[in-house]
């Protein structure tokens, strides 16, 4: 369903939107700056409190724009500092965001779609379906009212000090969107948070890719979770499109002429299925060339999933194979379980414009 609302979202808006926009009504551009300021950084979202703007322009403003948040719907804290917020967009959906706090370290895990249309097999997003892009406001919003709730720590930095874009969606799907949302993330009168603690998590959709590289310089992950093409084409439906060399040849183009900057590979860990001694050394000769380091994911189940996770001493041998043969490797911890949190299990509530759910439960029902 549209927004009700056919006014401006100043959400949606980064610095150099921002002062196309004040260009275009006849007013400086440096109006932009201080509008950022006020609502990332002062959380001021009425138009009316931006005191350091006329009166006659605050006026003029409030006719043509409003900074439009989503409502809270819940916020759940796990019992290891893992915090999750649903928040609803429109009528029948809404998305979660969460902030992981690791030592001085917290990372907020983004979301760029509302639903995912890659399919990757062992992904609770992907079983959902597609319905749409979120807008730069949306995804921005995320940091904005995580950010609002956690505010600043003793030394008077802030809490949120890394962004992941690792919740739903593909977010180079969303390109044009999720750029600016980055932008806005990294703006020194907004969050001002660097680029290497930004990170583009990718499927890998190798044409984005090639764009993201003359766009914007954040750090990147890739989704590999397979050292075979064969084995991708089932865990990552798009490895078909785009196999996994040409991937990595992309990615490795991403970091050309940019010195100490590694690529993340993403490994989920799947019992029998990509977990064996033979996958590891497959791995180290794949990455061989390419300056990166492993995270080891271990799979995050839910319901209807034909996947098991790995067993300890399996992640842990083939994370020993890898650490052996050079790999920087490490595990990624589970967390926030307890309130379904963990990587993979953000579901939010999709309405399924693709109606495969629909088609699945037929299919189920034909089966029996
Ligand atoms: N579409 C992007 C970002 C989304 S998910 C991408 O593919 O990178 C962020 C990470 O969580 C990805 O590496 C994804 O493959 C992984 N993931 C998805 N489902 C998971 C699960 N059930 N358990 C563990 N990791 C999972």
């Amino acid at each position: 369903m549209p927004e009700l609302s056919d006014k401006m979202n100043l959400l949606d808006l980064d610095r150099a939107g921002m002062e196309a926009f004040f260009t275009s009504i006849g007013e400086k551009a440096f109006r932009a700056t201080q509008v950022l300021k006020w609502i990332h950084q002062h959380r001021v979202i009425d138009l009316n409190e931006m005191t350091n703007l006329s009166k006659s322009l605050r006026e003029k403003l409030q006719q043509m724009a409003e900074v439009r948040l989503p409502e809270v719907l819940v916020d759940q804290k796990s019992d290891d500092g893992t915090r999750k917020w649903l928040l609803r967009l429109d009528s029948g959906n809404s998305i979660e965001t969460v902030f992981i706090p690791e030592g001085s370290r917290g990372t907020l895990c983004v979301s760029s779609q509302i639903g995912c249309a890659l399919e990757c097999s062992f992904c609770a997003t992907g079983r959902q379906g597609f319905n749409r892009n979120l807008s730069t406001g949306e995804i921005i919003s995320q940091v904005l009212v995580a950010n609002h709730a956690l505010g600043f720590d003793d030394e008077g930095e802030r809490v949120v000090t890394n962004v992941v874009m690792m919740g739903m969606g593909e977010p180079l799907l969303n390109f044009d969107n999720v750029i600016a949302a980055m932008n806005i993330m990294m703006d020194d009168f907004a969050y001002g948070i660097s680029k290497r603690r930004v990170t583009l998590s990718t499927a890998g959709v190798v044409p984005a890719l090639e764009r993201l590289r003359d766009t914007i310089d954040v750090s990147l992950a890739l989704s590999l979770h397979a050292p075979n093409n064969a084995l991708r084409d089932v865990l990552v439906p798009l490895n078909k499109k785009y196999p996994i060399k040409e991937t990595l040849d992309v990615c490795k183009r991403y970091f050309d002429g940019k010195k100490h900057r590694y690529l993340t590979v993403e490994y989920v860990m799947l019992k029998d299925i990509n977990d064996k001694p033979e996958h590891a050394h497959e791995l180290v000769k794949l990455l061989k060339n390419v300056p990166s380091k492993v995270n080891l994911i271990p799979f995050n189940p839910f319901d209807e999933t034909q996947y098991e996770r790995s067993s300890q001493t399996a992640i842990n041998k083939f994370r020993d194979i890898l650490i052996k043969n050079g790999l920087i490797t490490i595990t990624r911890k589970t967390r926030g379980d307890d309130i379904d949190a963990a990587c993979g299990q953000l579901a939010g509530r999709v309405q399924d414009k693709t109606r495969r759910t629909q088609k699945r439960v037929q299919l189920q029902a034909g089966a029996k």
